[in-house]
């Protein structure tokens, strides 16, 4: 079976990376800081890295990206903001990327890609707002949510390329379809759920009431 593997990293912003792991492959969920407590987890675990997920390119989610040479998948809409350190957080905490981008293998995706780990599938749903560009990877009845939605909360709107309308749509996107019992690991914070967050989230709550309002 499997399980959630999540290492928290006390960064600027402390930050959740996660490894979607099946039968000892792994995809690694924002490598947000500490190349080397990545590396070190992954070899004392005994796994094998194929892949690096973007939920987002935010300074605090990418800031590992070299960890290991593995194929990096994000959006196609958040390939700019990758480049871009203006858009990435990068200028705005006046810090510099320990790699070149140049040198790194990446690879856009959008809602038709479906990644496999073993015979399990990865699906990615698009939910702009936070980012432009930022995603969910859902597999089994774990969604990965970045900075989309938080335990009681959702992602920032006021970085470049956020749009509040859009995380919005996103986040009732999500709670409204998703099934109740879907756990949801956010970028930040503690895990939950979609049935939780549709009783808990002021959020979710709020702009659902303006949404059958208008
Ligand atoms: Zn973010």
């Amino acid at each position: 079976m499997y399980s959630v593997r999540k290492l928290f990293l006390e960064g600027d912003i402390p930050m959740n990376c996660y490894f979607i792991e099946r039968n000892n492959k792994c995809f690694i969920v924002d490598p947000g800081y500490y190349k080397e407590r990545i590396i070190e987890y992954v070899k004392e675990e005994g796994l094998e890295v194929i892949g690096i997920l973007l939920t987002h390119a935010h300074i605090d989610h990418i800031g590992a990206l070299d960890c290991f040479p593995v194929p990096i998948y994000l959006h196609e809409l958040e390939y700019d903001v990758l480049f871009d350190d203006y858009k990435n957080g990068f200028e705005f905490f006046e810090k510099q990327k320990s790699y070149d981008l140049d040198d790194l293998n990446i690879k856009t995706i959008n809602e038709d890609t479906l990644l496999k780990i073993d015979e399990y599938e990865i699906s990615v749903i698009h939910t702009p707002g936070h980012t432009i560009g930022g995603v969910c990877y859902k597999i089994g009845h774990d969604l990965y949510v970045g900075d989309t939605l938080f335990e009681g909360s959702v992602g920032r709107w006021d970085r470049p390329t956020a749009d509040l309308s859009q995380l919005k749509t996103s986040v009732l996107k999500l709670i409204e379809e998703q099934e109740e019992y879907i756990i949801i690991h956010p970028g930040h914070g503690n895990s939950s759920t979609i049935g939780t967050e549709k009783s808990i989230n002021q959020y979710y709550k709020e702009w659902k009431y303006e949404f059958l309002n208008n």
